[in-house]
Parts: C-alpha cells; structure tokens; sequence
C-alpha cells in the first residue's frame, strides 16, 4: 500500500494524524503529508480509518504498483485485481 494526500484538497484538520499517526504528519505548512514509500501492513487498517475519518476526501491508498495502478481520491485502488473496491461501504 502506498498513500498520498492531496494538498490541493486537505484543510490541515488533523484527523488523520490523530487516527493514524505512524503514517500522516503535518508539514510545515500545516497540511497533512503521508509517510513516503510502501505503508507497513500492520499500519493499512488506520491507514483505511484515516480515510474515512477525511472530511476533505484528500487520502488516496493505492495496493500494488505497475500500469495498472489508478489513484482515486477516497477509495483504495487494488491493481492487482484492476478493480476499484470502496473500502467502506463495498460500492465499487
Ligand atoms: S484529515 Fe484530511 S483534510 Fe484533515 S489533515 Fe488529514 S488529509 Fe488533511
């Protein structure tokens, strides 16, 4: 799992931090910025939380890698199985 935030959509709110903080920061602009490079497994569960808990929907995680990965804002992207699963409510 990789994880980015969109700067161009985070309010610096915190949330995530506070659900996740092994994984999301502040910057020193005051914006949330997500822990470079593949997120350790035991760490994907908060990552998911941290999404959720968004108001913003800046969080995108991203399984797998490879011309196939899509970054959607909000949802989990698995390329491995090229589909889009909502990691929520089960809508794809
Ligand atoms: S919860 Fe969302 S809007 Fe708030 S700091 Fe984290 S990424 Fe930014």
């Amino acid at each position: 799992m990789k994880v980015t935030v969109d700067d161009g959509r985070c309010r610096g709110h915190g949330v995530c931090i506070t659900v996740c903080p092994e994984v999301f920061t502040l910057n020193d602009d005051g914006y949330a910025q997500a822990r470079a490079g593949a997120i350790p497994v035991q760490f994907e569960e908060a990552v998911r939380d941290g999404i959720e808990s968004c108001p913003e929907h800046a969080i995108t995680a991203q399984y797998g890698s490879g011309p196939h990965g899509q970054h959607t804002v909000g949802r989990v992207v698995d390329a491995r199985s090229e589909s889009l699963a909502h990691p929520f409510d089960g809508r794809t």
